[in-house]
């Protein structure tokens, strides 16, 4: 079993949820010894620019993404890394992205109004960046700002998670549609935090099959929180279905238990994403870091 605390392959920028500005992302990155970054901020990649001019020859900056999309009623997080930021065919699919976020944005700013918050979506969107992808994140960060919960947490518990008042269900694309954009732009599509999503073992299995089956790549074998035995079981999956192994902290802001480059680990035995031949114009200094 390796640490890996320099490489971090899911943070997030004001580009979507995040707190930090890309620049101010970057440069907490560097203060913590990173040498590889990816942005992988929610069905954007506005900021990846001002990111990896923020980086220049400090850091190498990956391009990615983190797309939304719909798996037998679960919302299942597909990342996209080493993506052509400049694809025709990603630009589409994340126009029809921004184009369901801002009317579900919408939809549950209404439903907060009702809930005594006034200009909510306005008042969300004037705090993320311009173009950014508003999620139940940004929500949830208004909502304890305005004295109305006492952690995100909260947020999610007393208004936005399923069954709560201001909940809105989207149709996101199926995981096929997101892996065929990610393939178009030159990526590799991983799926996100395995076990984030609150499903049976078999439930689990089943999306991972039908992720291979669409063409997926890998899977993130390790992020920040993630016990010993949820760590074993991700390796044995990830070996099971050959995938590549991702690693990332999934950061948005300071807190006590997500952090760039913290308690990331990847087995000995698996194959790495940075081996990954689509890896190789970023990775191929990685010798040089180590
Ligand atoms: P969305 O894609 O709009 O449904 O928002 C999903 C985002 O909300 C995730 O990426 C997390 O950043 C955040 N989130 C989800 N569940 C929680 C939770 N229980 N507490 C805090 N943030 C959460
Ligand atoms: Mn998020
Ligand atoms: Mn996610
Ligand atoms: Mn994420």
């Amino acid at each position: 079993m390796a640490v890996f605390s320099k490489i971090d392959l899911h943070t997030h920028s004001k580009a979507s949820d995040g707190a930090l500005s890309p620049v101010e992302l970057v440069e907490r990155a560097l203060s913590r010894g990173l040498t590889h970054m990816a942005l992988t901020d929610h069905d954007c990649i506005g900021g990846i620019e001002e990111a990896q001019t923020a980086a220049k020859d400090r850091l190498t900056l990956i391009p990615g993404a983190e797309l939304s999309t719909m798996w037998n009623g679960y919302q299942i997080h597909i990342v996209g890394l080493f993506l052509d930021t400049k694809s025709e065919a990603l630009d589409l699919y994340l126009q029809g992205q921004r184009r369901l976020r801002v009317e579900r944005a919408e939809a549950i700013g209404a439903k907060l109004e009702r809930q005594g918050f006034k200009n909510a979506y306005e008042e969300c969107k004037k705090r993320a960046a311009p173009g950014a992808s508003i999620t139940r994140g940004n929500y949830a960060r208004y909502i304890v700002e305005m004295g109305r919960a006492q952690t995100t947490d909260e947020a999610f518990n007393y208004y936005l998670k399923k069954g709560k008042s201001c909940y809105v269900k989207t149709q996101w694309p199926d995981i096929r549609v997101a892996v065929d954009a990610i393939h178009a732009s030159g990526g590799v599509a991983i799926v996100a935090h395995p076990r984030r999503y609150d499903m049976t073992n078999t439930k689990l299995r089943a999306l991972l099959t039908y992720f291979k089956e669409c063409g997926g790549e890998g899977m993130e074998v390790s992020s920040s929180q993630m016990s010993p035995n949820d760590l074993s079981y991700m390796q044995s999956l990830c070996l099971q279905y050959d995938f590549y192994a991702s690693l990332g902290s999934d950061f948005h802001h300071e807190g006590p238990f997500r952090e760039l480059g913290l308690n990331l680990y990847l087995p000995d035995d698996l194959r790495k994403i940075f081996d990954h031949p689509k890896g190789e114009p970023y990775f191929s200094n990685l010798k040089a870091y180590q």
